[in-house]
């Protein structure tokens, strides 16, 4: 009994971006064939030479540094944001964390208690729900609306009939692109502040919008509400996401909470922080993020309009992030073969061995995202990579059976 790992350890999920690698591997040598990978959840490119030099530069950074975050990253992190959100923040209301799934891990370790509930917006990012149970909270998803927009009355019922302690959601969407409207933040930030909980927006893929504007952050109305959370960090828009950076901008009493926390877990390390100081401050980083952000716009159109050709698909055209996030369920009931036998396609993780199996496609299944009824595919790929993957999975859908 002593030696048992704990019921929060025991009850984590897997993520299934991780799992579904080790079964594209297995599918490529038992079949020797080659699969189009659209499972990145990570930018194609890296940092440009500048932020690599700068990188390098910082390993002379070897003692202890600061535990916030260093001294010329939070005031340069703090007018990078206040230029980019619309609201001033000071450098003292920010704290550097492990990339920005450690900034969620570190916002949820300083307001929760045991049994509070977060309410979700639906579908989320996989980590979302999971964060939560890992620091006793409770997920409390909200459904979307028809065409996958935040449903504000479910919002105000899901926050009214739960021990609601936070909201949680992120614009521009992982899995569905859904950027909100300056209405729709609003209106999120009217009922947080109704009912004087926590607001955490996840605005990290704020850079990738397809409009030409940049995405709406929650900090660009006119009232800003004073209990939201911002999390943001540069994995996504200088292609650094292994270096494991993110931060949270927010309340002083949040980013004091958070520092207190990380003073005896882990912070960032200053190498890396260095590193992200240069490439805030690059125009050579930032036309790398312009470049790459035309040419998943590219990728968009091509794969929607591909995808949208096939009989019992339908995908919407996302307007920021870099997923494609169609509605498979048209498919559902219908079988292929594999192996000698018919194997019929009844959920997304079906849906998701069809297509490796098949179409040789990879693509995470919407089940885990909560919708069971879609699939999510990366644009952050070689339009090439695009342009194949659409007409395998036309070919393949071709083969299905009733
Ligand atoms: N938020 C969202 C919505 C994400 O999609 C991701 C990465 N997949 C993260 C946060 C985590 O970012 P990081 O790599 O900085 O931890």
């Amino acid at each position: 009994m002593t030696t048992e790992i704990s019921k929060a350890a025991a009850a984590i999920q897997p993520s299934a971006t991780l799992s579904l690698k080790s079964e594209i591997a297995r599918v490529e040598s038992t079949y020797g064939v080659k699969i189009v990978d659209l499972t990145a959840g990570q930018p194609d490119i890296g940092p440009t030479p500048d932020v690599l030099q700068a990188l390098a530069d910082g390993g002379k950074l070897h003692k202890y540094g600061p535990i916030p975050g260093e001294a010329g990253l939070r005031p340069l992190l703090a007018e990078v944001t206040s230029r980019e959100t619309g609201t001033t923040f000071t450098s003292d209301q920010v704290v550097v964390c492990v990339g920005a799934k450690g900034a969620i891990d570190c916002i949820m370790r300083a307001v929760l208690n045991p049994g509070d509930a977060v309410a979700i917006m639906a579908p989320f990012w996989v980590t979302y729900p999971e964060v939560v149970a890992i620091n006793g909270g409770k997920p409390v998803f909200v459904e979307p609306t028809a065409d996958m927009r935040p449903d504000l009355a479910k919002l105000e019922a899901a926050v009214a009939n739960n021990p609601t302690k936070a909201i949680l959601y992120s614009s521009p969407s992982n899995p569905t692109g859904v950027v909100y409207t300056r209405e729709e933040l609003d209106g999120i930030a009217a009922i947080a502040r109704k009912f004087d909980v926590w607001l955490i927006a996840d605005e990290i893929y704020r850079e990738f919008s397809f409009s030409g504007e940049p995405a709406p952050s929650l900090f660009g109305g006119e009232d800003t509400y004073e209990n939201a959370i911002l999390v943001d960090g540069p994995s996504k828009r200088f292609g650094v996401p292994g270096w494991r950076l993110g931060f949270v901008a927010g309340p002083l009493e949040i980013a004091k909470a958070i520092s207190r926390i990380q003073s005896h877990t882990a912070n960032p390390s200053r190498p890396v922080q260095a590193a992200a100081q240069v490439a805030y401050g690059s125009d050579l980083a930032r036309s790398a993020t312009a470049s790459m952000v035309a040419r998943y716009k590219k990728n968009r159109d091509l794969f929607v309009e591909g995808m949208n050709k096939i009989d019992g698909v339908k995908c919407p055209t996302p307007a920021g992030a870099f997923y494609c996030f169609p509605d498979v369920s048209g498919l559902y009931g219908k079988k292929y073969e594999f192996e000698g036998a018919d194997v019929e396609i009844r959920n997304s993780t079906d849906f998701r061995n069809f297509l490796l199996r098949v179409a040789n496609v990879a693509a995470v299944e919407g089940g885990p995202f909560g919708m069971d009824t879609h699939m999510r595919f990366s644009m952050a790929v070689a339009t090439d990579d695009c342009t194949n993957a659409v007409a395998k999975i036309a070919a393949a859908v071709a083969e299905l059976k009733s």
